[in-house]
């Protein structure tokens, strides 16, 4: 079954709970206040998302809602933030965010929204609790795909490994994506390798002389990561040709 059929409330430590289910979001009580995170693609899951709000988080006002970027997947119900609690709709898109990014604090910890553009789209943000190591990430991880939306270069190749190196060096207890189960660091170590692995491999085999039938053929999902969500049915073979065409247009050299 898919782990994502039916959504689930997790609680990942003392007033911060995550929604997980497609698509993924959280809340927070920092302290007297309290802050979303990302709002979903369907407008019509505000009444189900709003009860268990209120049974999680009781009477705390939330004040702001960060979009790690403005994709619809992760938007729909910023108007119903706005109207039923006059929250703030924070983003690159809505209110920029300073290059060194923005630190919400209330009387029981703080959230620094910083913002990583460049990997999935301009407006990337991730969401770092540093006291509960919990980190909320968007879309730049997505379980195996590679989260650019503009054509893969060898300097894109680099920007997305530095980028996954600085969320790794955070050493976060939990990482929220955008979509799916949550994950570790380990989580993002392995897919670094595996994008370095397919990257030299492809290389080899098309300096070989080798067909693109024979080199998708050669490259079957890593049995380690067949168990990752959606890989092998939609991830996998997506980022397999999408480095093989960079390499084919010598993008990737
Ligand atoms: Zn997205």
């Amino acid at each position: 079954m898919d782990p994502t059929d039916i959504p689930k409330l997790i609680p990942l430590a003392d007033g911060i709970h995550v929604r997980q289910a497609i698509d993924n979001m959280g809340w927070i009580d920092l302290g007297g206040q309290a802050i979303v995170v990302d709002a979903l693609e369907q407008p019509e899951l505000e009444d189900e998302v709003f009860r268990a709000i209120e049974s999680t988080l009781g009477d705390v006002p939330i004040r702001t809602v960060l979009n790690t970027h403005s994709h619809y997947d992760h938007v729909a119900l910023n108007p119903a933030f706005q109207r039923r609690c006059g929250a703030d709709i924070v983003s690159v898109a809505t209110t920029g965010v300073p290059p060194e990014g923005l630190w919400f604090e209330g009387t029981r910890r703080r959230l620094h929204f910083l913002p990583m553009p460049g990997c999935h789209t301009r407006e990337d943000c991730i969401a770092w609790l540093p006291e509960d190591r919990i980190l909320f990430a968007g879309d730049l991880f997505g379980w195996g795909i590679i989260p650019l939306t503009v054509n893969l270069t060898a300097e894109l190749f680099d920007q997305l490994v530095a980028m996954y190196e600085r969320l790794i060096a955070l050493d976060a207890e939990t990482i929220v994506g955008g979509h799916g189960p949550l994950f570790t660091p380990d989580t993002l170590r392995r897919f670094v390798a595996y994008l370095h692995e397919l990257r030299t491999s492809i290389g080899a085999a098309c300096r070989a002389g080798d067909s693109d039938e024979a080199i998708l053929a050669a490259h079957p999902p890593p049995d380690d990561l067949r168990g990752w969500w959606r890989f092998v049915a939609w991830k996998h073979d997506s980022t397999v040709r999408n480095i093989l065409k960079a390499t084919r247009r010598r993008l990737l050299e």
